[in-house]
């Protein structure tokens, strides 16, 4: 697992509903334009349709991941003052934690068997994000 610093996010994957809050709290909170955003939520399911399941009934699955892009400036200004980023801050199933809080929800998540991985390079997603899944 990579060191955590101050702006590391950890992703407890197993609680992402994929409401997409915190794509929309950043877009407020940093007054983004209407089509630009810094944060998105994959569907991970049949891939033909944003919010359709995989798999064949009964045996449909779906999961979500947020993905943050290199656009992502991590709120130093909210950091400095002991604030947490507006997208680790509005979501409501406490699925975002960052720095301090990040690794010791990430020693937790190893108690309990998660195994963690970042994004392959070519995602060109942003650093220092961290996700935890369940074996
Ligand atoms: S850390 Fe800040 S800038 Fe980055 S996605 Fe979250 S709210 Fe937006
Ligand atoms: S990380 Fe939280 S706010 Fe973002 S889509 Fe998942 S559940 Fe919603």
């Amino acid at each position: 697992m990579s060191e955590f610093k101050e702006n590391t996010i950890l992703v407890d994957l197993q609680r992402c509903i994929g409401c997409w809050t915190c794509s929309l709290a950043c877009k407020v909170g940093n007054k983004l334009p209407d089509e630009e955003f810094w944060l998105t939520v994959r569907t991970l399911g049949s891939g033909e349709g944003v919010d359709r399941p995989a798999g064949t009934w009964p045996d449909l699955h779906m999961s979500w991941m947020p993905i943050w892009s290199q656009s992502c400036v991590k709120c130093p200004s909210r950091i400095a003052k002991g604030e947490k980023p507006y997208c680790v801050n509005s979501c409501p199933c406490d699925a975002l934690t960052i720095g301090d809080a990040a690794e010791a929800k990430a020693a937790e998540l190893r108690d309990r068997g998660f195994r963690f991985f970042e994004l392959p390079a070519w995602e060109k997603s942003k650093d220092d994000v961290l996700y935890a899944e369940k074996k």
